[in-house]
C-alpha cells in the first residue's frame, strides 16, 4: 500500500487527504524534511505559490523534495502544486522546485475569470474529468518528454514526465477519485 505524503503548508491539502481517505489510500500532512520520511510519493496541493515557495525554502523541505524526486519517488501537483514542479514561471522571479520541464503561465485565464469547472479531455481516462479551475496556470512551452495528458480551449492543462504530474485543475475538489488512484499506483 502507497504512503502519500500531501505537502500541507497552505492550501487545500486537506481536500487531498480527503480523496485519498476515500480510496483507502494512506495520506500524511508534510511540512518538514523529517515528514517526508514515511512517504513514497508526494501531492503538492493548489494554493498560492509565491507563499509556499518562500516556505518551503525556509524550511528546508525544498531541497528535500528534489532529492527525493531524483531518487525517483512520484510527485503530482494540482494547479499550484503544478507551478511548485515547473522548471520556469513566465515574467516571474519565484522559487519553483524544477521537477517537469514545463514553463507554467499564472492565473492564465485572467484575473477576472476567478474560478470556474467544465469538462476537460484527459488521456488514458475515457470520460474525462471536470476539471475544477481556480485561478489556474497554463503549460505554456512542454519541454522534450513531457507528455501532453489534457488540453483545454488549446491550452495545455496536464502533464505528465516519467513519475511526475501536473494538473492545472483540482481533481481533488471533486468527488471523482480517478486521478488519485491512477496517482497511487505509479
Ligand atoms: N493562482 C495561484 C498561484 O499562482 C494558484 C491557484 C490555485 O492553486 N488554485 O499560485
Amino acid at each position: 500500500m502507497p504512503n502519500v505524503g500531501v505537502i500541507s503548508i497552505q492550501g487545500d491539502f486537506e481536500k487531498h487527504l480527503h480523496s485519498l481517505a476515500q480510496i483507502g489510500v494512506p495520506g500524511n500532512e508534510v511540512r518538514t524534511p523529517d515528514d517526508l520520511a514515511g512517504v513514497d510519493r508526494i501531492i503538492i496541493p493548489g494554493g498560492e505559490s509565491t507563499t509556499v515557495g518562500k516556505l518551503m525554502q525556509r524550511f528546508g523541505l525544498g531541497a528535500a523534495l528534489i532529492e527525493r524526486a531524483q531518487a525517483g519517488m512520484p510527485f503530482w501537483g494540482t494547479c499550484m502544486g503544478m507551478i511548485m514542479l515547473a522548471a520556469e514561471v513566465e515574467d516571474r522571479e519565484q522559487f519553483t522546485l524544477n521537477l517537469l520541464d514545463i514553463t507554467v503561465r499564472r492565473n492564465a485565464f485572467g484575473p477576472q475569470v476567478h474560478s470556474f469547472e467544465d469538462h476537460v479531455d484527459f488521456v488514458g481516462l475515457s470520460e474525462g474529468v471536470t476539471g475544477v479551475f481556480i485561478r489556474a496556470p497554463i503549460v505554456t512551452r512542454v519541454g522534450e518528454g513531457v507528455e501532453v495528458l489534457s488540453r483545454y480551449r488549446d491550452q495545455v492543462v496536464a502533464v505528465r514526465q516519467g513519475a511526475r504530474l501536473g494538473t492545472s485543475f483540482h481533481p481533488e475538489l471533486t468527488e471523482d477519485h480517478r486521478l488519485h488512484e491512477w496517482f497511487a499506483k505509479l
